[in-house]
């Protein structure tokens, strides 16, 4: 159960129909992959994915550096894996560019442990659930008109999603913001749960403003209303309306975590796997939530969240984005509106080689 072999590659996978999200062109879906291998032929694989090339071959390389010293430690400790390379990256972290290179080690680390073990992740990590709702989240963005945005958004409710997200932000007043909230309405009926992701694109005062107008929709959640190190702010809309408000994905260390549920600043907490550093830290922060009563939800990379999620109490719904699906033989099932949690050993995916080598970029 030693590290002997630790192999990074940079993907670039492209996008069956590109799209527009966060006013920039989207193509293809960037992956930072990590391979390790013991000295007894167990593999492990983690990754990241973001769907921008920026910094990407230089996460790639410090993930690459990185890996260099997880060789000879066991796949059994991954606490003291992800403290020996946090400590190599401390000067550059925490956070930040050191935590995207960390996760896709950790996470590969995790998938040999569950390997050796024989044991899916989710129960090697709690094991309280084997599945989870979903909620499609692609597909919806702002580049679409109402209409367009309706018929995106029931067609994941006619291939069996119970609840859908879509993102607010461009419009010019909160009366328009919330006619397309309407629209999808009208389009899923009245059982299909709603959230709302503005993307920290409005201000404060607009955010009360739209928030409002926007109580009587039914909406699920409010994501991300404004900018994410407004803790003061999200609390205070947290006090004045009468929505649940969401956010979390942009945050790197428990520390910030710590902060915004402190500051009771959320009713729903949302983790990026890349952002906070792997499923080491996850964990500590999905028990913090607990201990504030805060359900907790993932961020993209429904196929390795779902195992997180459904190791926990407070996990809540899965964001279904299958940015990944293209390097991998198959994702994990939707079944009644849950995704079932692969059951094999480890993460219980499999890496489609021939993709791989033909979406490699040299680095
Ligand atoms: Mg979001």
């Amino acid at each position: 159960m030693k590290i002997a072999t630790v192999d990074v590659d940079v993907l670039r996978v492209p996008v069956d129909r590109p799209y527009v999200a966060a006013g920039r062109a989207v193509d293809a879906n960037w992956h930072v992959l990590a391979r390790v291998t013991t000295a007894d032929g167990v593999q492990g694989f983690g990754y990241i994915v973001y769907p921008r090339p920026d910094l990407m071959m230089a996460i790639g390389h410090a993930s690459r550096e990185l890996g260099e010293h997880l060789v000879g430690l066991s796949v059994l400790e991954p606490e003291a894996a992800w403290d020996r390379l946090a400590r190599r990256g401390d000067w550059v972290g925490p956070g930040g560019l050191l935590h995207c290179a960390l996760t896709p080690l950790d996470v590969a680390v995790w998938d040999a442990a569950g390997k050796t073990m024989g044991q899916p992740l989710h129960r090697l990590l709690g094991g309280y659930r084997d599945r989870l709702p979903t909620y499609a989240s692609d597909g919806l963005w702002v580049s679409l008109s109402p209409d367009e945005l309706a018929a995106s958004a029931k067609s994941h409710v006619d291939n069996g999603f119970p609840a859908v997200k879509l993102r607010l932000g461009k419009e010019p007043t909160p009366e328009l913001e919330a006619r397309r909230v309407h629209a999808v309405r009208a389009a899923v009926g009245p059982d299909v749960r709603i959230m709302v992701d503005a993307t920290e694109s409005w201000s404060l005062t607009r955010a009360r403003q739209t928030g409002r107008i926007l109580q009587d929709s039914g909406i699920a959640w409010l994501e991300d209303p404004v900018h994410h190190l407004d803790v003061a702010g999200l609390a205070a809309l947290r006090r004045r309306l009468d929505i649940p408000i969401a956010a979390g994905e942009h945050l790197y260390h428990l520390d910030a975590f710590r902060s915004l549920l402190d500051a009771r600043a959320v009713d729903v907490l949302i983790l990026d796997l890349a952002r906070v550093g792997g499923v080491t830290p996850w964990r500590k922060i999905a028990a913090l939530a607990q201990a504030h009563r805060i359900p907790v939800c993932g961020h993209v990379v429904p196929e390795i969240q779902v195992h997180l999620l459904c190791a926990v109490p407070n996990g809540y719904l899965v964001e279904y984005v299958p940015r990944s699906a293209g390097i991998l033989k198959s994702m994990p099932r939707l079944e009644r509106g849950e995704l079932v949690a692969p059951q094999k050993p480890g993460l219980g995916l499999e890496l489609d080689d021939a993709a791989v080598r033909r979406y490699r970029v040299s680095s």
